[in-house]
């Protein structure tokens, strides 16, 4: 039932596409099992199939291309296959975990393409984990930030990053590096990553908030509404978040 749902409905790609393909198993038959498996057509549709999407994704003579190896691409390209091979059962939600940490730049750039396409062409709504804020501002439509695994502000993309209502949002946007800024060092938000056994019994952000009051440390704020489309969790007045 979950391996149905998984492929039908939401499927996902990991951030690594050097490890997510087995190295032995021709990208041939690792898209056309996919197929089999959930769809129950022949392999020989699956294969046709599995060409038509690696040539949606961007790769190069896909007919002759399917037949080889994961080594024998690069990892953009590789990239570019596990996302062909998630959209093969079309699902209606596609889960991106950090797509572009392993790449270069350049790859990045062209695999966000390959995947703004895919919300364009065919309708598949998408889920982008990253920590990469660039990537937000330019792919997203709607933000959400999550600190210690808890949700700590939600809204409309461009009104989260022109007046972040949370510490914790406002502190990240300090810290990316700005060329029209003449920072003499790069900002940074103070302390250390949460222990996920051993978080706060109130707001999880509290050890490392500049803004932090003593109930803050024992009351979990709530996620409220705001502005009709917003929600945050903060004790803080949103006037006061700087
Ligand atoms: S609830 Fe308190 S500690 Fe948490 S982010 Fe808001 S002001 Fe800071």
């Amino acid at each position: 039932m979950l391996n149905k749902i998984r492929a039908n409905d939401v499927a996902m790609i990991f951030q690594d596409p050097m490890t997510s393909l087995n190295p032995y198993i021709r990208i041939s038959d690792q898209m056309a099992e996919v197929l089999t498996l959930h769809k129950g057509i022949s392999k020989r549709d699956a294969i046709a199939q599995s060409v038509r999407m690696l040539d949606a994704v961007g790769i190069p003579d896909a007919k002759a291309r399917i037949s080889s190896y994961p080594h024998e691409f690069s990892g953009g390209m590789r990239q570019r296959i596990m996302i062909a091979m998630a959209l093969l059962c079309e699902p209606r939600l596609l889960i991106a975990d950090e797509p572009t940490t392993a790449l270069d730049v350049t790859v990045q750039a062209q695999i966000m393409r390959v995947l703004a396409d895919i919300r364009r062409d065919f309708g598949t709504a998408m889920i982008l984990i990253t920590h990469d804020l660039g990537i937000v501002a330019d792919a997203c439509d709607r933000t959400l930030v999550l600190y210690g695994g808890q949700i700590m502000e939600e809204g409309p993309t461009d009104d989260v990053f022109a007046r972040p209502s949370h510490p914790y949002t406002a502190g990240l946007l300090r810290a990316v590096p700005r060329l029209d800024r003449d920072d003499d060092e790069l900002l940074t938000i103070a302390g250390e990553p949460p222990d996920m056994s051993r978080l706060p019994a109130g707001c999880p952000f509290s050890p490392r908030c500049a803004a932090m009051m003593p109930h803050c440390l024992t009351v979990k704020p709530s996620l409220e509404i705001f502005d009709g489309t917003r929600r945050r969790a903060c004790h803080l007045p949103i006037e006061e978040v700087a």
